[in-house]
């Protein structure tokens, strides 16, 4: 849980500054929903179904629904667009059991989802700036990934026309961005054409996890509309795009890329103050509290071991940060701090190194951890 509701918050700020606005739709939605949005009739199987007053409802599967309603929930303008809709939705998906796969694949997850809604005008800048929003979380965790382009598959809906307009679209802004990528002809879905982020894991898995999918069927279905600078009306075009993928996957991913040894920033526990013996449990505590109160994630280990058994717990438990305090620490409010990134990092007055890892989580920074004996 703190690994996801950090990821959360670096989500949210993230979005916030990229011009989005955050929703939360129902998990349970009418069956008439998911006909109009095509679902019940070629994704059932996968969906779970419920009675509810003598009507049939279903557990979303996918969050589209949800942000279709809220964009018709008021009359739109051309003014109005982009309208970018986050929303980290619940979803769950019947998934084979044999399918199963730890945090990779599970039946219920959490989507960082987005529904962008647009003129035609605005698709290849759209594409860019989420293009460019994705390159973000992948550079901040290190991660290398590759670049799939999905086009018209034989099975589809739409004119010609729009097929071009929008593949063309999803190819300028790759070109304009200078990212590389591959081509999947006849790969894209039977609404519209889409790019996909694939991430390298540290045994050279790859795994799908971003995902840019343009739609013109959906706006159709639901009869989306807008006014536009000429006063008449206009369809809008949707993207569905999510940047983690599943957050549950993601994390999976993290534990794998990292071994554990997480950044600060991320790390379950950031700070673990050791006290060379019970004498010194009472400033250890104090300085306890005052991580606490700095908004560290931090604990002490009070326990009677020898303080080199305690090093040993604490590095093995990767914790990044341990603050050894003895009786020249207590006189003189000093802390000794051993790093998972350079070992011994001798004598630092408190208020200074909090300083300095405050520092280091508000950046996000990722310090090599260093191999020890
Ligand atoms: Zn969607």
């Amino acid at each position: 849980m703190v690994l996801k509701n950090t990821l959360l918050d670096y989500w949210h700020e993230l979005h916030e500054r990229n011009g989005y606005q955050e929703i939360s739709t129902p998990v349970i939605l009418n069956r008439s929903l998911w006909e109009t949005s095509g679902h019940w009739d070629h994704y059932k199987e996968n969906m779970y179904t419920t009675v509810i007053d003598d009507q049939d409802y279903a557990v979303k599967p996918m969050n589209c629904p949800g942000g279709v309603l809220v964009y018709q929930s008021e009359p739109r303008s051309y003014r109005d667009l982009p309208l970018r809709l986050g929303e980290l939705g619940l979803v769950h998906r019947h998934e084979k059991s044999g399918q199963l796969h730890g945090l990779m694949r599970v039946r219920c997850f959490t989507q960082d989802d987005a529904h962008i809604f647009m003129t035609p005008e605005q698709i290849r800048e759209e594409i860019k700036g989420v293009a460019r929003l994705i390159d973000e979380v992948y550079s901040l965790f290190g991660f290398s990934y590759h670049v799939e382009l999905s086009t018209r598959p034989e099975d589809s809906m739409g004119s010609d026309q729009d097929w071009e307009m929008a593949t063309e679209a999803l190819r300028g802004a790759l070109d304009d961005l200078g990212l590389p990528y591959e081509v999947n002809e006849g790969d894209g879905a039977f609404y519209g054409p889409k790019i996909d982020f694939h991430l390298q894991d540290s045994i050279g898995r790859t795994w799908q996890c971003g995902t840019i999918q343009l739609d013109f069927q959906l706006p159709l279905r639901f009869g989306l509309e807008y006014i536009g600078a000429d006063g008449e009306k206009h369809r809008p075009i949707m993207i569905h795009r999510v940047a983690f993928g599943s957050i549950e996957r993601f994390i999976g991913i993290l534990i794998e890329h990292f071994a554990g040894a997480f950044p600060t920033w991320l790390a379950p526990v950031q700070v673990r103050v050791l006290p060379i013996s019970e004498k010194y449990q009472d400033y250890a505590g104090q300085v306890l509290g005052r991580l606490k109160e700095a908004g560290i994630r931090a604990e002490a280990d009070g326990r009677s071991e020898k303080i080199g058994y305690k090093i040993r717990e604490a590095r093995l438990a990767k914790i990044p940060y341990m603050l050894v305090v003895g009786a020249k620490e207590e006189e003189q409010g000093l802390v000794s701090v051993r790093s998972r990134f350079a070992g011994d990092e001798g004598q630092q007055q408190l208020e200074e190194f909090l300083a300095e890892i405050k520092k280091e989580i508000a950046e996000k920074r990722i310090r090599e951890t260093k191999t020890e004996e």
